[in-house]
């Protein structure tokens, strides 16, 4: 899936705006935010926490579309270190062992010998493939079946490039989200921002690299970034 040269626009567009206005909307939000739990007792009394809850719920989610926003608009030049791809998988599977036990996955981390090196902004990647995993965890909780959930993540070389593959046995996506799965906004979740994909697609090209998708409906998903390798 290739995004085009629109999308593109929109997104670099989309940045220059929210940075002017992210941190204006931030602090009445925090403020909100504040009193309201300052009136949650009331509300508690009242019989009327149900609404305390979902204020504070939206507030919250309102609260990441703007952390999103200013990620995705922060300047393009990555802050770039040189590393073996498996170190930095490895600490991924780390960051996200707590909450896929919590979900029921499995993350299985397939071992490669090979000291396969890229020349990354180390923080950029890692909320990219953070990203991907965060949403194989959704896929896998949206499937009815009971099956155990698993998310493979394994890297090999392809070329020049290093191939990081991170695998669900989620729901999969239908063509209308296949297509449409890297436009800024665009999510199939109720409490979905829509922007990771939009944005991990940037971070991607701007080191060089591709990411590519494979799903099939009622199967699972296989996300594949292939980053160029540091001879
Ligand atoms: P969000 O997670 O906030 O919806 P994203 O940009 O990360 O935003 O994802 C966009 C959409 O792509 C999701 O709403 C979902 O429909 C689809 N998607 C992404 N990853 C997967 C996956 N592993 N399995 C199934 N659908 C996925």
């Amino acid at each position: 899936i290739e995004q085009t040269a629109y999308q593109n626009d929109k997104l670099a567009m989309l940045g220059r705006i929210s940075a002017s206005i992210a941190h204006e909307i931030r602090n009445p939000l925090t403020a909100i935010r504040g009193f309201i739990q300052l009136l949650r007792p009331h509300l508690l009394q009242l019989g009327k926490d149900e609404y305390a809850k979902i204020i504070l719920s939206e507030i919250d989610r309102a609260n990441d579309i703007i952390y999103e926003f200013l990620n995705s608009s922060k300047p393009s030049a990555p802050q770039k270190t040189v590393l073996p791809v498996s170190s930095l998988l490895k600490e991924v599977a780390l960051l996200t062992e707590s909450e896929a036990l919590m979900k029921d996955c499995e993350i299985i981390l397939v071992d490669n010998p090979d000291p396969l090196r890229v020349s990354i902004d180390v923080k950029q990647i890692k909320q990219v493939i953070l990203n991907i995993i965060k949403n194989a965890m959704d896929a896998i909780q949206n499937v009815d079946v009971v099956r155990p959930g698993t998310i493979q993540i394994a890297v090999a070389k392809e070329g020049r490039y290093a191939d990081i593959s991170i695998a669900d046995n989620g729901q999969g996506m239908d063509r209308h989200t296949l297509s449409r799965l890297f436009d800024p906004f665009f999510t199939t979740k109720e409490s979905g921002t829509g922007l990771g994909l939009s944005v991990s697609y940037r971070i991607i090209k701007n080191h060089g690299g591709f990411i590519h998708v494979n799903s099939s409906q009622g199967e699972g998903t296989e996300f594949r970034i292939s980053l160029p390798l540091v001879q």
